[in-house]
């Protein structure tokens, strides 16, 4: 069997023949192999949902238990047998549980990688590469021009920061899931020990990470209450919080943002970020090109991001590949 022949490019999704599975799809169906807990990967209704331990807990955090009739977990390594079909997960060092999807059949080896990033992340496993025939690869950063600095480095502007301007609080935008857990853990990694203020909005997915042993330092809730409190803490907010009325509320506040998208001066400047940090839960694009190499895959299909650029490095290192447009990836939490 060929590796292609595993998988199917809908208009909803990849699909799986011999297992009649779907892996992210965009819309509910009978049974959903989903990569991670984010909102265009993870979406509600599906009759069967099979992922992580840890994607499990976080979907239930965000949908609640009703959400998905039946849900299925598989650890990273254990391996299942569906249909004709056999799938395992393998770490996908994006957020929490993320993982890439191993389906096998007729001595054929498909993987879907979901979203990763090749960093350490000290907030969940490592990315694992499959030596596989066909890799489907995320491409958010699939710009030659993309390439991440060290997160020691933009972790270490805030720290700056925080000690030029005592007498401000410092707010960071940061999405829900991944980013905001993982730059607190940074931040204890950099010595930061006082407490982190978090944004009501973000509790509950930090406290999913703690129950599942991820340490986050201590964090307390950002009340308006003790405002003066805030000079020269470090405050973590969804960054619709910060484009709003509840970011006038804290004291003096230099506007900060964690993200990938920080390295195009004109969306920090969009959003009126005054201290950019590039830090990232998706590969750029050196690690991108690595990695494609890593699996030694002769068929690569690229999906949401820079999908054109990617494809024409992969003809040019001589392996097949095409973009696969699916509706709704990509609308990524980064
Ligand atoms: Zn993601
Ligand atoms: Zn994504």
């Amino acid at each position: 069997m060929r590796a292609t022949d595993l998988l199917e490019s809908r208009p909803d999704g990849l699909y799986c023949p011999q297992g009649d599975f779907w892996i992210d799809p965009v819309r509910p169906k009978p049974r959903a192999v989903v990569t991670h807990g984010h909102a265009d990967h993870c979406r509600p209704g599906h009759e069967a949902l099979l992922v992580t331990p840890e994607t499990a807990r976080i979907a239930a955090a965000r949908y609640g238990a009703g959400a998905f009739g039946a849900v299925e977990t598989l650890r990273c390594g254990e391996t299942l047998r569906i249909g004709d079909a056999t799938l395992r997960f393998a770490p996908a060092g994006h957020v929490l549980g993320s993982a890439q999807a191993v389906i096998e059949a007729g001595g054929a080896r498909a993987v879907v990688s979901g979203d990763y990033k090749r960093r350490p992340d000290p907030t969940c496993a490592d990315f694992e590469p499959v030596p596989c025939d066909l890799f489907v690869t995320e491409a958010t950063f699939g710009l030659p021009v993309f390439r991440h600095p060290p997160t020691e480095t933009e972790v270490g502007k805030l720290l700056a920061s925080l000690a030029r301007f005592p007498e401000r609080a410092h707010a960071v935008g940061v999405y829900a899931l991944g980013k905001a857990q993982r730059l607190a853990a940074e931040l204890r990694r950099a010595g930061w020990d006082r407490p982190i203020f978090i944004h009501g909005a973000l509790q509950k997915l930090c406290d999913v990470y703690r129950d599942l042993g991820v340490d986050l330092g201590p964090l307390e809730p950002a009340t308006a209450k003790e405002k003066d409190r805030l000079r020269g803490e470090i405050v973590l907010a969804p960054p619709s919080a910060l484009a709003d009325r509840w970011a006038r509320r804290l004291p003096d506040p230099v506007i900060c943002a964690a993200s990938g998208w920080m390295q195009v001066r004109q969306r920090a400047k969009q959003r009126g970020v005054e201290l950019a940090m590039v830090i990232s839960d998706h590969a750029d694009w050196d690690e991108l090109c690595a990695t494609l190499r890593e699996t030694g895959a002769e068929t690569v299909w690229v999906t949401h991001g820079a999908e054109e650029a990617l494809c024409r490095w992969c003809a040019l290192a001589g392996v097949d590949a095409r973009p696969l447009s699916i509706f709704g990836l990509g609308d990524e939490e980064e």
